[in-house]
């Protein structure tokens, strides 16, 4: 059978696949050898991306409460009971919580319905979770929302820092390619308070004290600035530098200061500092650890302003780079589909909002952002959000402090949830469930983390009355009164839409256009091959402020909280190499699940001894919010007093280990991303 080109479903490296369906749902997969992703590589779950298309658990028809349902019913009563809504409480008192699962059109749709025509900017996405901080530290530094690199860079980087990222098992082929630099002749610093299998690799591991990432930049830019590294010819003619900037930086001189904060030794602190001080091209990737954190946005502009600073950006190999965990989570950001920005990277500014309104020739514009996702859930637990739509995402099990989302959920007059699972945590609230078509079921784009944008094509057929994304949420448009702004008929027409969309009245100032595309037809949409747009942004020294200047942001390392008597450890939360979020695709294949079959809180061997903790037995994790049961992994891999466990396992996956109900529903004041990686706990043997 004839293969068909498209992309990986489980994370944002954006792996090019190739499936060849083998008859009865069976199919084959390689890697893509022409995708510039992956050149033909696949890690453990794209390897096994056959073994989780299975039907079983799919949800297969519409469902009102537990009865089946025709689409026409469960469609008229979405709508109508979002409109009842609007009309009695206003556009405020409805939501959408969306995925970085969904494809770009999908999300495009979702996003123009809520911002356009519903009249709120109430729709937010899991992706929040992710990377909003580097959304928000990208606009700050730059006036947009632009990653400024590439995996090529990494092919020609001579020093690769990896910043809060166990790229090992998070991004298994970003990390492939980044070994083989390092075994070429780059150096390999990682920068992460757990010694990861990331880290056992690098060349110099500094375990820092979480969250403080800015004294450690700080120090660098002070350190580089006292060295001579600094830019000042780059700084004159391309960046805005505030006054009394290098005040706050501080003395690159005390060297101790930095490593006494950080809790690290000068000698390792001052090998990297010389490090990056003498190594021009050099790409910093970060990720959760930087983006979940309370600070998450002065610390991606504490690392956008070494780079700046020195001059490190638009060339090769030197580059900030924040590297996205879901597979379409940057498609998402460019559609807008966070509710603080409005469409194709622009924010809700006035001339922009009277732009996409005439644009969309919408009707009821939303005026200025909407409500973040820990923000979203809050309001939802206090009866403001009166109806709330989930699309492809399972927020009672993957929010922080779950347990309130689940007890919101129950209490809300009018859940839908669009999922290709029949039964989630989320969706056993739901008064109206819908079918979605699955990956390997649906046509759209996806972006990965370097601007790649992709396809993925459809090779099954979908099951049942299974429909995609795009599809179901037009129809719910169409029937609130809006017929003509959702026509759609495929895919391509959304895409061409979305194109035209970035370019419209764009004379430039964005980055972000892809007018090329807008005029392509249905037969070169199929035939779609992977491209990056925006080339090397910024080469030319101009950025996407009104001036074109970049800014460096003053941040300020803010103290680091003295451990409570009550809840004297500290929980850090992350993945295991081969799962997925919350395991309702991943957890159907068993070769995926012999990596880990269990959760483990990771604990110091000093800390369970002195608690009697042992080695494979079971300890509890409370905070206020919650507790759960983990199994105990006793090993020097984490610092004393912190703890790590994994995010993926629910109520319907184990009786323990639910990491959602142990994080405080804090998030970064910025970007309003939770800061998953610093909750105060308490751990004793059960
Ligand atoms: Fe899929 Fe990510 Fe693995 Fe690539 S690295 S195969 S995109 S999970």
């Amino acid at each position: 059978m004839t293969s068909v080109r498209t992309t990986c479903a489980y994370c944002g490296v954006g792996c090019g696949v190739l499936a060849t369906p083998t008859g009865e749902r069976g199919v084959t997969i390689k890697g893509d050898p022409d995708h510039p992703a992956n050149a033909g590589k696949l890690c453990s779950k794209g390897t096994h991306l056959g073994e989780t298309i299975g039907l079983e658990g799919r949800l297969l028809t519409p469902m009102i409460g537990q009865r089946r349902a025709s689409w026409d019913k469960a469609l008229d009563l979405v709508a109508r009971r979002f409109r009842d809504t609007i009309a009695q409480y206003g556009p405020n008192s409805v939501a959408f919580y969306v995925s970085g699962q969904l494809l770009t059109e999908d999300y495009y749709v979702a996003n123009k319905l809520m911002k356009g025509f519903i009249g709120s900017a109430n729709i937010d996405t899991n992706s929040r979770l992710c990377m909003a901080s580097a959304v928000a530290g990208h606009t700050r530094a730059f006036g947009e929302d632009i990653v400024p690199a590439a995996y090529d860079d990494l092919d020609v980087a001579d020093l690769i820092v990896l910043v809060g990222s166990n790229t090992a098992w998070c991004h298994p082929i970003v990390y492939q390619r980044i070994r083989a630099r390092c075994e070429a002749d780059a150096k390999l610093v990682v920068i992460d308070p757990r010694r990861t299998e990331t880290a056992d690799e690098a060349d110099l591991h500094l375990a820092i004290r979480p969250g403080t990432d800015v004294a450690l930049m700080n120090g660098l830019l002070a350190w580089c600035r006292d060295a001579g590294v600094v830019d000042h010819d780059y700084l004159t003619r391309h960046v805005a530098t505030p006054d009394a900037f290098w005040d706050q930086v501080g003395d690159g001189s005390d060297l101790w200061s930095v490593a006494r904060t950080c809790d690290v030794s000068p000698q390792d602190l001052r090998r990297f500092f010389e490090l990056f001080a003498a190594t021009p091209r050099t790409v910093t990737l970060f990720s959760q650890g930087v983006n979940q954190s309370l600070s998450g946005t002065d610390q991606v502009n504490a690392i956008t302003n070494l780079h700046l600073a020195t001059g490190r950006i638009g060339k090769p190999g030197a580059a900030p780079f924040s590297i996205t965990g879901q597979p379409n989570a940057m498609g998402g950001r460019e559609v807008g589909g966070l509710a603080s920005s409005l469409a194709a990277h622009m924010d809700f500014a006035p001339e922009n909002v009277a732009r996409v309104g005439r644009f969309w020739a919408a009707p009821n514009m939303a005026t200025k952002p909407g409500l973040k996702a820990v923000d979203l859930f809050r309001e939802l637990g206090t009866g403001r959000i009166k109806a709330l739509w989930v699309m492809a995402t399972n927020p009672a099990v993957s929010m922080p402090d779950a347990g309130s989302v689940r007890e919101a959920l129950a209490a809300c007059p009018f859940v839908v949830v669009s999922d290709v699972v029949a039964t989630t945590d989320t969706s056993v609230h739901a008064h109206v469930r819908l079918p979605a078509a699955a990956w390997g079921e649906k046509d759209g784009t996806v972006t990965n983390s370097d601007r790649t944008i992709s396809r993925q094509r459809a090779f099954l057929a979908a099951p049942g009355e299974a429909k995609p994304d795009w599809w179901i949420v037009s129809q719910v448009g169409r029937r609130m009164g809006w017929k003509s702004a959702f026509p759609y008929d495929r895919p391509a027409e959304i895409w061409r839409e979305h194109c035209r969309l970035s370019a419209y009245e764009n004379n430039g100032a964005r980055l972000f256009a892809l007018p090329g595309h807008a005029a392509k037809g249905n037969a070169e949409y199929d035939a779609m091959t992977p491209f990056r747009w925006g080339g090397t942004p910024f080469a030319d020294g101009r950025f996407s402020t009104p001036d074109g200047r970049a800014r460096l942001i003053p941040v300020e390392q803010k103290p680091v909280a003295a451990p409570l008597k009550q809840w004297p450890m500290t929980l850090n939360t992350g993945r295991y190499r081969d799962q997925w979020h919350s395991m309702t695709r991943t957890g159907l294949s068993p070769k995926l699940a012999r990596h880990r079959e269990e959760p483990l809180v990771e604990i110091h061997p000093d800390d369970a001894a002195r608690l009697g903790i042992v080695d494979g037995g079971l300890a509890r994790v409370s905070t206020p919010q919650g507790d759960s049961v983990f199994r105990a992994s006793v090993a020097a891999t984490q610092r004393i007093r912190e703890l790590f466990v994994p995010i993926h396992w629910t109520d319907r996956t184990a009786t323990g280990g639910r990491a959602g109900l142990l994080p405080r529903p804090l998030a970064d004041p910025i970007s309003g991303q939770p800061g998953f990686k610093s909750t105060p706990v308490r751990i004793e043997a059960v």
